[in-house]
């Protein structure tokens, strides 16, 4: 088969990036290993409810913000289901022992506003700390939608820890921990997150949170269909093993089937690591391959998808995050113990009866290791009974550890618990094809911004990248990661503008 682009993996970076090349006129395939399409836009069924795998909640898309901007020109606004969040607090952060859940707030001036009613002599702390953010986000172009930026601008703004800027606004150590308290968005490490991955990402649901009604697979239905639309194809269970070269080029995909399918640009999508791999390309020189290979990623989760009884736990329209006082920078580093030193808890609405919740997820942090022994198992279906008796128990074990903290602050919930279900490391490394089930691709670093930041160019002239492990992660960060390839494959600069005029 023969196409003008093929893409690698239908996360949301490579439908976005599919749809606008469709849109271009390029004749587009995407190629996903998976029965679903999406990646960590999948959702599953379990007791007739749905469960998202990774988008809990969107900012960024009330009319006229950035993500609502992107997905108003690919044609999908207006067939998402969605539900904003608690405007006063779309988080709640809930520090040690401390039993107030601290308010994060949509608007910069709530935001402040919210936070003062607790935080009174911390109005400078406060603006100050929504001015940073503001001026970490300016610096990063493509977030607003702009592609002329410098590479010294933002390699100034990488350059600056999310710990040491929190931590020089205010001595209050509660506030610092408040500020920061939901990061297990971006797998904060207090040694290596850069201030520019906490503003890029709090400033979007700062602007505006939103749910997705049904779950997040309704992002990947949508650009399904506008991709067949614009005449693109997507096939299923095509996992790509190889891409051979002819002369400098890539010249085809070969899936596992043993298909083979041919174009003029290859775009992908999966980890860069497993990218190289597939090639022998000697324009991907060896020290570039060391570069990426060397690249540590962000650490991995551990989830537990609740089914409630009905009517028994309210449904909070806002997310609660916690953690262990003292670890807010660190608790990646926690032992076999003391796990678990933070965690988040998502509530979703019952439509059957309003006002209760139907299913709760909590999520937390997972280091791959926890996970060895059983890492030659594989299994891609969620159902994870085939990594034997050792594993389960693994499982139920860690579910207990966590459960037992969450009840010590959701005392009502052991009672409503109907039924669980546990996601571990493994699952997501063998769901979205990840080496260690990371949450977020690469980590970053501030210490070393360059290292840590690709381009969506590699040494061969006709692949590329896309995705999370680009610029920033997140559905907002894969999305702008899936323009910005679309943008370099086409050459075609005039479709940021076409973007930003979207409405
Ligand atoms: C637990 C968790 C919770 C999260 N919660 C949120 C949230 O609330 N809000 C938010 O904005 N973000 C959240 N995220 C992050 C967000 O989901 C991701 O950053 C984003 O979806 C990544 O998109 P991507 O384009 O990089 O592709 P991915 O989602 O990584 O998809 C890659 C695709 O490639 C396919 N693939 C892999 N190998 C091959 C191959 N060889 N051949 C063919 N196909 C292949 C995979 O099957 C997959 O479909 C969460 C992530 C996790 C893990």
């Amino acid at each position: 088969m023969n196409f003008d682009v093929i893409i690698i993996g239908s996360g949301i970076g490579g439908l976005v990036c599919a749809n606008i090349l469709a849109r271009e006129g390029k004749r587009v395939c995407v190629l996903e290993k998976n029965k679903q399409f999406g990646g960590n836009l999948q959702t599953f069924v379990r007791d007739k409810l749905i469960f998202d795998s990774g988008v809990h909640y969107v900012g960024g898309l009330d009319k006229g913000q950035n993500l609502y901007k992107v997905f108003t020109y690919l044609g999908i606004m207006d067939q998402l289901h969605l539900e904003r969040i608690d405007t006063n607090s779309f988080d709640g952060i809930i520090v040690g022992d401390d039993e107030t859940v601290y308010p994060q707030a949509q608007g910069h001036e709530n935001f402040i506003q919210q936070l003062l009613q607790y935080f009174p002599e911390e109005e400078t702390a406060l603006r100050s700390y929504c001015q940073k953010v503001k001026e970490s986000c300016a610096a990063f172009p493509l977030y607003n939608l702009q592609i002329d930026g410098t590479l010294e601008q933002k390699t100034i703004a990488s350059s600056i820890s999310a710990k040491q800027t929190i931590e020089a606004l205010t001595d209050d150590k509660k506030l610092q921990a408040v500020l920061a308290g939901n990061n297990i968005l971006y797998a904060g490490d207090g040694a290596a997150t850069p201030f520019h991955v906490h503003a890029l990402i709090i400033n979007s649901y700062i602007e505006s949170s939103w749910k997705f009604i049904h779950g997040g697979s309704q992002i990947a239905k949508a650009l399904v269909k506008q991709l067949r639309l614009y005449g693109g194809e997507i096939l299923r269970h095509q996992k790509v093993t190889q891409l051979i070269s002819e002369g400098d080029n890539i010249a085809y995909a070969e899936t596992s089937t043993g298909e083979k399918f041919y174009a003029q640009q290859f775009i992908s999508n999966i980890s860069p690591v497993h990218t190289l791999q597939m090639t022998d390309n000697p324009l991907l020189k060896k020290i570039y391959r060391n570069r990426i290979n060397n690249l540590p990623n962000t650490v991995s989760s551990f989830s537990i998808n609740i089914v409630l009884h009905p009517q028994t736990l309210p449904y909070q329209s806002k997310n609660i995050y916690y953690h262990k006082e003292g670890y807010l920078w660190s608790a990646n580093s926690y032992t076999a113990e003391d796990w678990p030193l933070l965690y988040g808890v998502f509530f979703t609405a019952s439509n059957q009866y309003p006002g209760y919740a139907e299913s709760v997820t909590i999520l937390s942090n997972m280091r791959y290791e926890e996970v060895l022994p059983w890492a030659d198992t594989f299994n891609t279906t969620l159902q994870e009974t085939e990594r034997g008796a050792d594993y389960l128990a693994f499982k139920e074990q860690k579910a207990q550890q966590l459960l037992q903290q969450v009840y010590k602050k959701f005392p009502q919930l052991e009672a409503a618990i109907k039924k669980y279900y546990t996601i571990t490391p493994l699952t997501y490394r063998d769901y979205i094809g990840s080496a260690d089930g990371n949450m977020y691709g690469f980590a970053k670093d501030f210490e070393n911004p360059l290292k840590t930041t690709l381009s969506t160019k590699t040494g061969v002239p006709n692949l590329f990248l896309t995705g999370q492990y680009l610029n920033m992660h997140g559905i907002l960060g894969a999305t702008l990661s899936g323009v910005l390839t679309a943008i370099t494959v086409s050459g075609n600069d005039s479709i940021i503008e076409e973007i930003r005029n979207a409405d």
